[in-house]
């Protein structure tokens, strides 16, 4: 099964699902984030970033493009291009550099620097649903289903 849908209530049901994520991450995975402003792309982010130990702020990086994170055994990017006008401005930002296989990374708004990214291996995707949201895993590579596996198993 490649994909994984779930019900997320409220806030704490993100932060279930970005703990149940974390387990399951292995160096070199490329996660997008899709979904409007306000749907938890950063809760989901941050939550995962918590069950990996790390204690400090998880800002969103909205203005910095993208913010870093070493934890104890992996290095974790979280890059968001909302702000991009055009794809290039990913290259002219040298983030190129940044997609190796020894880091995991997680992109929101992957569209916006469409032609120069990697291909993803998880696409998470939210949306509003009532008061709370609607989760769907999808998995388009060998890794990205073992991931998936791992969080539905
Ligand atoms: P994004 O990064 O997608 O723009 P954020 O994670 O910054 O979104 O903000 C999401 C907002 O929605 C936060 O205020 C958070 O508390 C709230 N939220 C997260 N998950 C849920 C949920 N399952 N149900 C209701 N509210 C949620
Ligand atoms: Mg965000």
């Amino acid at each position: 099964q490649s994909t994984l849908c779930l019900h997320l209530p409220g806030e704490a049901s993100t932060i279930a699902a970005g703990t149940a994520l974390a387990a399951a991450l292995k160096p070199g995975l490329n996660i997008w984030l899709i979904g409007d402003l306000g749907a938890g792309k950063t809760t989901l982010v941050r939550a995962a970033l918590r069950a990996l130990a790390y204690t400090g702020p998880v800002k969103s990086p909205t203005y910095s493009l993208v913010e870093l994170y070493k934890l104890s055994s992996l290095y974790l990017y979280h890059f968001d291009f909302y702000r991009l006008n055009h794809p290039e401005e990913f290259v002219d930002a040298g983030l190129g550099e940044y997609f190796t296989d020894a880091a995991i990374r997680f992109v929101e708004w992957p569209d916006k620097a469409a032609g120069f990214l990697p291909r993803a291996d998880l696409l998470v995707r939210l949306r509003h649903a009532g008061d709370g949201r609607e989760l769907e895993l999808e998995a388009v590579t060998a890794a990205g289903q073992q991931c998936l596996s791992e969080v539905s198993g």
